[in-house]
């Protein structure tokens, strides 16, 4: 068979083996890249059903990783996942009628950690290969900028700049990122917004001759591996289900921001994975859901919630998805994704496949649900859900009419958010820990302006 490369969503870049598309992250002519095409594993799921979680992830992501010897792939994927807590790596709980599935075990406990660390070694592993170096450029709200910076923390080939709003992250997670002390990581608090810090990132990448002169790149989830890596506890989870409920169907639901767990998801399913439906949660910032339920994608106004890490208006891995509503036609994606730019609207088709078989169904949870689902479940089953997951969980309920299993997505572990679970039960009950010890931790940070030249000459001097 042809080996796998990757292309733009938006037609212009030439065909990619894997590892440049991973040192690319996004492609040239600002679409996302994507595989030419993807396995189909139905055959195979009766022989992966009891791998253990590094075993299954090296099955499914060699199938898209040819240019990547075995050994060296077996050998990233052993040591991302040795760093979690748990045994399983992600383990699956049944609480009242759904199944959780806890993607918090690893060391920043947040989902992201499961993408980062394996990516934090794959670009280990490249330079290496390449003798290269990367000077690795985030912006953060929250829990991206803790997990990337503990994917590649005391690399010799990696510098990593997270910039933050100052002041306007939580304490803990700020603390998270500051307490990390290695040569290689540098935190900077920005004297402004999360949307100064994101505009700074946009001005920096979009200079070339800077970007190239310092081999900038990034770890947000347009990077390729990050989806990859996430398809794995898609059929992790459905292996561990099936096995306990006898069932040979079942859905998931996925607290959602920038689109790409739960795309993760759809290319489990069409790989093969026996996925009823994906049920799509958002928070007041409901863009998504609202496209979902009638066809057009409009973008409103950012607002705070108790789900921060969801307060998305505009996803980055939707263009993924679009790419295949659209028939693969690129031309029609830049079209699409022109119109968006410029009007902040864009239209599908109601008959396009995918809204009409309603593989996926979407809702959003608002604060009030969020945390009337936290103190349920907490006085019922007494299982603390972080706020993003009870939103997930919120929304799985409105759609509880088919008889397959439920599995909920947990991503973050309910400790990184103290007050909202405060708010919710009364109590000041989630702890972690990991994250008390940071209470007397030190830190390093830099305070810079908010400009994106200070950012720069910061960066320049500073480079890997
Ligand atoms: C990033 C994040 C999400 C959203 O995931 P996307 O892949 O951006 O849709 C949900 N919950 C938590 C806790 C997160 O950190």
């Amino acid at each position: 068979m042809n080996p796998i490369r990757y292309v733009s969503t938006r037609g212009a870049q030439a065909p990619l083996a894997f590892k440049d598309a991973v040192m690319t992250g996004l492609a040239r002519d600002g679409g996302l890249l994507i595989p030419t095409r993807i396995p189909d594993v139905s055959g195979k799921l009766e022989e992966w059903k009891d791998l253990d979680y590094p075993d299954l992830a090296f099955e499914i992501i060699r199938l898209f990783t040819d240019d990547l010897p075995g050994d060296r792939l077996r050998e990233l994927i052993e040591r991302a996942y040795s760093t979690f807590a748990h045994p399983d790596v992600a383990p699956v709980r049944k609480v009242g009628g759904i199944h959780i599935l806890e993607l918090f075990h690893g060391p920043t406990l947040a989902f992201k950690d499961i993408a980062l660390q394996f990516l934090g070694r794959l670009f280990e592993e490249i330079l290496e290969e390449r003798q290269g170096r990367l000077n690795i450029l985030a912006a953060t709200s929250g829990d991206t900028g803790s997990a990337a910076i503990c994917g590649v923390r005391g690399q010799e080939r990696i510098h990593i700049f997270v910039m933050h709003p100052h002041g306007r992250v939580s304490p803990l997670q700020e603390r998270q990122m500051t307490s990390v002390l290695d040569a290689n990581v540098f935190n900077l608090a920005v004297k402004g917004s999360f949307d100064d810090c994101q505009l700074i990132m946009k001005t920096l990448f979009s200079d070339l001759p800077f970007k190239d002169a310092h081999a900038l790149g990034t770890v947000n989830s347009v990077n390729w591996a990050r989806v990859l890596s996430q398809i794995v506890y898609y059929f992790y989870a459905a292996f561990r289900v099936f096995e306990e409920t006898g069932a040979a169907h079942l859905q998931f639901s996925v607290p959602t921001g920038n689109f790409g767990d739960i795309l993760a998801g759809w290319y489990a399913k069409q790989m093969g994975l026996p996925v009823r439906r994906l049920i799509l949660a958002t928070n007041e910032n409901d863009i998504l859901a609202r496209f979902f339920n009638t066809g057009v994608y409009a973008k409103g106004q950012v607002v705070p919630t108790v789900n921060p890490s969801m307060d998305i208006q505009v996803a980055s891995n939707f263009e993924r998805w679009l790419y295949y509503k659209a028939g693969q036609d690129p031309r029609k994606v830049a079209r699409l994704m022109t119109q968006f730019a410029m009007e902040g609207r864009m239209e599908i088709p109601r008959d396009a496949k995918g809204l009409v078989d309603r593989e996926i169904v979407a809702g959003a949870s608002d604060t009030k649900h969020t945390l009337d689902t936290i103190k349920r479940y907490h006085e019922k089953f007494n299982y603390l859900l972080d706020p993003h997951t009870a939103a997930g969980v919120f929304v799985a309920e409105q759609y509880n009419e088919l008889d397959d299993p439920m599995v909920c997505l947990a991503t973050a572990h309910p400790a990184k958010f103290p007050d909202a679970i405060e708010d919710a039960t009364g109590q000041d009950i989630a702890r972690h820990p990991m994250l008390d010890a940071l209470k007397n931790a030190k830190t390093r940070c830099e305070v810079i302006d908010n400009s994106a030249e200070a950012v720069k000459t910061y960066l320049a001097a500073r480079a890997r």
